[in-house]
């Protein structure tokens, strides 16, 4: 497994693997060739599919015409064997022939892969209105950094030591990690309170309104227990509608499910005055989480749908919630397990592939979800049948055998009925 500074990236939205991934395959291609003067870019399956709608095209243009001219082809009918979001870069000739074509994948939460299984040597950078903003420089580890990848042998490690999970990922990253959470936590915490504020429709043809500033002086309304659960909405809400709107997030795992951990963490530090240092404790595990269903599975929405985001988003702030109200590593494993089981089978379907409805709403359920994981593992002793690893292996098979209907594609469920 790799840093989670690979699984927790500072970007722009609305989509990880729409947007971000192919933005960073369009810089790390510009960088191979700074004399070029035009590119050719087809994109293949889901990114095809659903690429207008997630912005595809002006992620991409936004980095390579700033040096040339760009033709983009769309091939929402052909799925390169790898994985289903393929793009390919060429450089154009004098002569109009194409040159040092070069086949890419992103394969969910901003990365990508060159077919290999292996995340690309380079930099990930996020593009701000054309300006390029230094967030999440990231030059990919040569060797994974995590020896131990699943939950059983990580949990073996804390029975036979007695630290926690955020002490493996501690041991594992080095003190340096601190300094990058603590820049994730700004950046989610400031998404959470422009989302709060922010007034007005969302991009796109769907005419969306922000709900997040409704929802929250509604929810500031009521007594403490339904004013918990209706801030908990407005938090996700705000997170999701900036990321739909282009705004800079955090992927957690990704950027259509980047709403759920901010939301639980915002409404735990802020309402629960958990402190910063606990706080980033409980990111740290949250991310381990998502490390482990990233290496062993998918997170990503074209391959195992959206079980692999927002399913894997709540297991992760199941686990954060848990560790911060006490539980233990078995409680919090089975906040995890839950978070991830009880959304095995969520398809991705969004509306007019923008990622809105289902994605916005969805990501509020889930951080609640979350809520409601954390205290059911906390009333148990951490006893239950079904593993977090053997949900994780469940998931993956089930997204395998998901038509590609329901992975990102738009051709089926609610987007059909649009
Ligand atoms: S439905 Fe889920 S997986 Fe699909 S784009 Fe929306 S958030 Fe991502």
């Amino acid at each position: 497994m790799h840093s989670l500074r690979e699984l927790y990236r500072i970007g722009t939205g609305p989509s990880s693997s729409h947007t971000m991934g192919p933005q960073s395959a369009a810089r790390q291609y510009l960088e191979r060739h700074p004399e070029a003067y035009a590119f050719d870019v087809t994109l293949y399956g889901s990114l095809a599919a659903t690429g207008k709608g997630h912005m595809t095209d002006v992620a991409i243009l936004r980095v390579l015409e700033a040096q040339g001219t760009v033709a983009i082809h769309w091939e929402p009918t052909v799925f390169l064997p790898y994985h289903p979001n393929g793009m390919k870069f060429a450089v154009v000739l004098p002569d109009g022939t194409l040159a040092d074509e070069w086949t890419v994948y992103s394969v969910g939460g901003g990365a990508l892969s060159e077919g290999n299984s292996q995340p690309i040597t380079g930099a990930a950078t996020a593009s701000v209105s054309g300006d390029t903003v230094a967030a999440s420089d990231i030059a990919e580890p040569e060797k994974p950094l995590y020896p131990l990848t699943t939950m059983t042998e990580i949990m073996h490690w804390c029975q036979e030591t007695g630290h926690a999970f955020w002490e493996y990922v501690e041991q594992c990253e080095g003190m340096e990690i601190w300094d990058y959470l603590h820049e994730v936590w700004q950046v989610m915490q400031e998404a959470v309170e422009r989302g709060i504020d922010h007034e007005g429709i969302l991009p796109g043809p769907l005419g969306l309104q922000r709900k997040a500033p409704i929802y929250y002086t509604k929810a500031k309304g009521y007594k403490a227990n339904l004013q918990s659960s209706g801030l908990v909405y407005a938090y996700a809400l705000a997170v999701s509608e900036e990321n739909a709107s282009g705004g800079v997030i955090v992927t957690a795992p990704t950027c259509g499910s980047c709403g759920v951990l901010p939301a639980v963490l915002y409404h735990l530090g802020h309402n629960h005055t958990f402190s910063e240092e606990r706080i980033l404790h409980a990111l740290a595990t949250a991310g381990l989480i998502g490390n482990l269903v990233k290496h062993n599975a998918s997170i990503s929405g074209a391959d195992v749908g959206c079980q692999g985001e927002v399913g894997v988003a709540s297991a992760m702030a199941s686990a954060a919630a848990c560790q911060l109200f006490g539980g233990s590593v078995a409680q919090i494993e089975y906040a995890a397990e839950m978070g991830l089981e009880h959304h095995l089978g969520m398809t991705c379907d969004p509306v007019c592939g923008l990622v809105q409805i289902p994605c916005i709403e969805r990501n509020a359920f889930a951080a609640a979800r979350a809520l409601d994981a954390n205290f059911y593992a906390s009333l148990s002793d951490g006893q239950h049948r079904v593993s977090f690893d053997r949900v994780v292996r469940v998931m993956k098979q089930t997204g395998h055998d998901l038509p590609s209907l329901y992975k990102e594609t738009s051709e089926g469920g609610l987007a059909k009925l649009q």
